[in-house]
Formats: structure tokens, C-alpha cells, sequence
């Protein structure tokens, strides 16, 4: 039976971050692939997450590395792993430099909205970092990769090695091999609706995977099998309102005017009971937000006025978008708009009074509501939530009037498993389980509370290389 050093199970970021750290110090891996292709949800990502790279400093930009620490943990409410994130963080600058010496490019460090410049931008995406840098390197040093083929079981030897579970996913044949060390990098369960109804998520129903689609939990289930502690924060990485729709994936939808208007616009939303939720104007600013306050709810909707519809499209709309919209208006509303409703999408309601609209959409208090929203909106003053009077469209006018159904996107999950400060498993004791390491979205509990924190960007995909390395750092020197 071939034996390994490590098994990585999944070829994702974190994945090809552990099998670089691995060639690096010439261990025998094994990187193990389900899908077809390599990369999974790591394919999409636009950056990662560094205090004091050599980029930030060649551009002056200095980050307060107590003050992010700080940031970080009162984001969670202090549920996350302070000792964890300062390592990480202490880290991030040399894992920067660390890709550039293994074949991956940058092309900018940014920030998000007011948050602190930490974002390092992959050239071509994560699909460039991981197929032109990580894995043409892993492979010129030896890593053997095989995709296609899953890892469906994993037992503990009497000596503590592992025997490892292969299936081709074509035929199901199935092989086993020896590791002394396994490596979990299966990105999460955001693709398994059963983890996530039983997981504290709000309102898993509401949840828009926008992911590869391969992140199944499989990396959670081998470890708990192995005894491994169930811990749960309820996070999902969520970035806001998406179009709710079966007959087209959601992420086709962004950038269109019907989108950046029910998501990006502060439009009136409104839950299942036709009320009010949330100032809508915080949330369009930070999708972290935007993408909790939706999922507090059973359902969401976006109404409009034709008056409201007409504006944005020929005269002008509130909040800039510039520059992804370049005019204050999105002159293909209407049309889209139109289009929608020929080709039947189940997201866009339409009637002729507001009162129609709250039958269709089973809005109790919707008719009283925008009622009570346009005398707000005449007095240019938001007694329920304190949205800036700019914001406050009135919703009247002749009619038709408009509901667009919204979902909560989300990019990953980032809990299941605990982790030590060495990216091992631990079990309901809090013992390691020895050899058996989670890194990436398998491994990412400790960094968070029920909320992916947005002002600090590239957390995610920075802990999938930081976690990567440093599950191996610590096989290495075993
Ligand atoms: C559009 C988009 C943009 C994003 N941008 C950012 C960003 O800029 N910054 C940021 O911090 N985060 C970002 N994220 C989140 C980021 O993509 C994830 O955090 C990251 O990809 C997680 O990496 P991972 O290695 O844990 O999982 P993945 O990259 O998904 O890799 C897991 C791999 O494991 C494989 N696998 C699963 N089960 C098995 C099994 N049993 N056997 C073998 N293989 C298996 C899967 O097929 C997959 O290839 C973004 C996500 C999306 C969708």
C-alpha cells in the first residue's frame, strides 16, 4: 500500500497553499481532487488579506496590527481566537511574498469601502494564483495530484497513521492508502442544505450558494467521524441581496440594472409581513450586513413604483454607483425589467395596485405599510430606522407597482470543526487528534462569531494560505 507523508484532501486554495508548504520542505504528498478540475470556490477569489506585505510597504500603506486585532475581535464579539488571529496576522505579510516566490501574481492592494487597505488582489483571480502559480510549482517538485477521485473514508491505524479511503467518482472503484498525516481542506459545507438547516444559521431556505458548488461538508464528516467536536457559529460568508431565481443561476444577474437597483439602491425592502426590516442604506454599504439583516427574515422584497422604475431610468437614481454604473441612472432598467417579465422569472411580482401585489406576495401589512412609509417620506424624516431623507422615495403613482424577491448570497461557511493554534482537530475534549490537521473553510471556526467581518478584506482566502502553511509547518517539524 503506497504510503504518504500527508494526504491533502481537496485542491482548492487552502489545499495548494498546504501541498507549496509541502513540497517546500520535500515531504511525499497526495492531493486529492473530487471535481474534474482544480481550484474549487479558490478559483473565484479576487484577493487575500495581509497587515504589512512588501506591496503595502512599498506603498506607504501602514496597518495598525493591534488595531485590526482589535477590529477582528469585536466584530465577532470576542467569539473568535484572538491567539489564532495574531499569528495569522503576524503572518499574512511573508505568505504574501511567499506566493510571489511561488509563481503567483499581484496587481493591486486595496480596501473595501472605508476599511483598511489590506486586500491583495490577484492577478487573473484565484483561478491564475492557483493554475499559473501553486499547482505548475507543486508539481515540478513531486506532489502527486489526482483529481476525479474522492476521499470517502479515513480510519486510524493501530500506529496512528491513516488508512485513506479513495473512490473514483467515475466508476466508484475504490483504493486505499497510508498517510501519516491528513490534511482536511474540503472548503465547508455551503453545498449540503441538510448541514446548513441544522446549523445556526437564521434562515438556511434564504441562503444563495454562489460557490463551486463542491463544498459538500465531506472534510467535516471524515473528521467527526474520527470523533472530532461539532462546533458551529452560524457563519456564512454573505454578501447581500441576489435575485431569487430557479431558472438562472444569480451570480448571471450581477451588474445588471435590475440587480444594482433592488441591491445596490436603497430601495424600500421589505419582509414577509410587508414591513420594514432594516435602514436600507447601511446595509447597501457593507454586504456583511446587508446579507444578516435579509436573513433574519422568512422573505424578502424589493418594492417599486413604475414612477420609482421610470426615475432610474431616465432621470436619475440616489446613491452613486459610479464608476461600475457610469450615469446616476441605469438607462436598460425598464427593458430589463420587461424582459424579466416575458421570460416569467418567479423573482419579479407586478401588479396593478399595491393592494394586488400584497395579495400576490401574501404581504399582510404591506398596503398600511407603504402608507405609513410615504408620509415618512413627505416629511423627510425615517422614524422607524433613520434612513438619510434622500433615500426616502415615496411609493405611489398610478401603478404598476413592483416586488422582486431577494436571497442572501454567500461565498463559504466557516465553521464545523476546532482547530488549535496548529490547525490540528480537536475532539469534545479539546484534544488534538493526532495527524489530522483542518485548514481553509474546514478549518475557519475560530476566526469568526456568527459574521464574516468585511472592513478587514481578504480574511478568508488569506487563512486558507495561512492555514495551509502552517498545518504543514507543524508535520514538518514533527
Ligand atoms: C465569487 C467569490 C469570490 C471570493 N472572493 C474572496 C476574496 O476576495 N477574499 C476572501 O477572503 N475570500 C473570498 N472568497 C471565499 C473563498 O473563495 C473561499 O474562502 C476559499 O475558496 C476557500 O478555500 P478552500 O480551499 O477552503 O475551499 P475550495 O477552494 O472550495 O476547495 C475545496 C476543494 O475540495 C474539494 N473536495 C471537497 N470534498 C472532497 C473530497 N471528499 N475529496 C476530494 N476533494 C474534495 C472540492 O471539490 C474543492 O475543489 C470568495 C468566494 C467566491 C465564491
Amino acid at each position: 500500500m503506497e504510503e504518504y507523508d500527508v494526504v491533502i484532501v481537496g485542491a482548492g486554495l487552502a489545499g495548494f497553499a498546504a501541498a507549496g508548504e509541502a513540497a517546500d520542505n520535500n515531504l511525499k504528498t497526495l492531493l486529492v481532487e473530487k471535481g474534474k478540475t482544480t481550484g474549487g470556490t479558490g478559483n473565484y477569489v479576487e484577493g487575500v488579506f495581509a497587515a504589512d506585505s512588501e506591496i503595502q510597504q512599498k506603498e506607504n500603506a501602514v496597518i495598525d496590527k493591534d488595531k485590526l486585532l482589535n477590529e477582528e475581535l469585536t466584530y465577532s464579539h470576542y467569539r473568535a481566537d484572538g491567539k489564532m488571529w495574531q499569528k495569522y496576522i503576524d503572518q499574512a505579510g511573508k505568505n504574501v511574498s511567499w506566493l510571489e516566490n511561488h509563481g503567483v501574481k499581484f496587481w493591486l492592494v486595496s480596501g473595501l469601502g472605508t476599511g483598511a487597505k489590506t486586500w491583495h488582489l490577484f492577478k487573473g483571480k484565484g483561478h491564475d494564483a492557483i493554475h499559473n502559480g501553486l499547482e505548475p510549482y507543486v508539481k515540478s517538485k513531486g506532489v502527486e495530484i489526482v483529481t476525479l477521485t474522492r476521499v470517502t473514508d479515513l480510519k486510524q491505524n493501530a500506529d496512528k497513521t491513516y488508512a485513506v479511503t479513495l473512490t473514483k467518482v467515475d466508476d466508484k472503484s475504490t483504493s486505499v492508502v497510508t498517510a501519516k498525516n491528513v490534511v482536511l481542506a474540503t472548503g465547508g459545507y455551503l453545498n449540503d442544505q441538510k448541514l446548513l438547516e441544522n446549523t445556526p444559521h437564521q434562515n438556511p431556505n434564504n441562503i444563495i450558494p454562489v460557490n463551486s458548488g463542491k463544498n459538500t461538508g465531506d472534510g467535516l464528516h471524515l473528521a467527526w467521524n474520527l470523533g472530532a467536536k461539532q462546533y458551529f457559529t452560524g457563519m456564512a460568508m454573505m454578501f447581500g441581496g441576489q435575485l431569487k431565481s430557479k431558472k438562472i443561476p444569480s451570480f448571471k444577474l450581477w451588474g445588471t440594472a435590475i440587480w444594482s437597483s433592488v441591491c445596490d439602491q436603497p430601495q424600500m425592502w421589505v419582509n414577509e409581513l410587508g414591513e420594514r426590516f432594516v435602514d436600507e442604506s447601511a446595509c447597501v454599504v457593507n454586504w456583511a450586513n446587508e446579507g444578516n439583516a435579509m436573513n433574519r427574515q422568512d422573505r424578502v422584497f424589493c418594492i417599486f413604483s413604475q414612477k420609482i422604475l421610470d426615475d432610474f431610468t431616465d432621470k436619475s437614481f440616489p446613491r452613486s454607483m459610479k464608476p461600475f454604473v457610469p450615469e446616476d441612472r441605469y438607462p436598460s432598467l425598464r427593458d430589463d425589467i420587461e424582459k424579466a417579465e416575458k421570460e416569467g422569472h418567479e423573482y419579479l411580482h407586478k401588479a396593478a395596485s399595491l393592494a394586488e401585489l400584497a395579495a400576490e406576495i401574501e404581504t399582510p401589512n404591506l398596503v398600511e405599510y407603504v402608507k405609513h412609509y410615504n408620509e415618512m417620506a413627505a416629511k423627510g424624516e425615517d422614524s422607524d430606522f433613520h434612513k438619510p431623507a434622500k433615500y426616502m422615495l415615496p411609493v405611489d403613482g398610478n401603478g404598476p407597482f413592483y416586488a422582486l424577491e431577494l436571497g442572501v448570497g454567500a461565498y463559504t461557511t466557516g465553521d464545523g470543526l476546532r482547530v488549535n493554534i496548529k490547525n490540528e482537530v480537536l475532539d469534545t475534549k479539546g484534544r488534538p487528534i493526532q495527524g489530522l490537521y483542518a485548514i481553509g473553510g474546514d478549518g475557519s471556526a475560530v476566526l469568526y462569531g456568527d459574521t464574516y467581518g468585511v472592513n478587514v478584506p481578504g480574511t478568508h482566502a488569506g487563512y486558507c494560505v495561512f492555514s495551509g502553511r502552517n498545518a504543514i509547518e507543524n508535520i514538518a517539524r514533527k
